[in-house]
């Protein structure tokens, strides 16, 4: 496994996230709401996926969504 093989990340979000929706937004397929917050949807990742992915965390206005990449 590697950091560039996006099959083996791990998304969280965090207490943290204030419900803007951003990452909905950019990553539909991998993000959700669940109450009040955003969850990951646990949707396999693919690059495209993957890149969505890092945009949202990028631009999640509380910093609330961290990826792992093992490798
Ligand atoms: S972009 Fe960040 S703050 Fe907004 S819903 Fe997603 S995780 Fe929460």
């Amino acid at each position: 496994m590697s950091g560039d093989d996006p099959t083996a990340w791990r998304i969280y979000v965090s207490r943290g996230c204030i419900s803007a929706g951003l990452c909905l937004a950019i990553a539909p397929d991998h993000f959700e709401f669940v109450g009040v917050r955003a969850r990951p949807t646990g949707a396999p990742l693919d690059e495209e996926g993957a890149a969505a992915v890092l945009d949202a965390a990028n631009q999640c206005p509380a910093a609330a969504i961290t990826v792992e990449r093992p490798g």
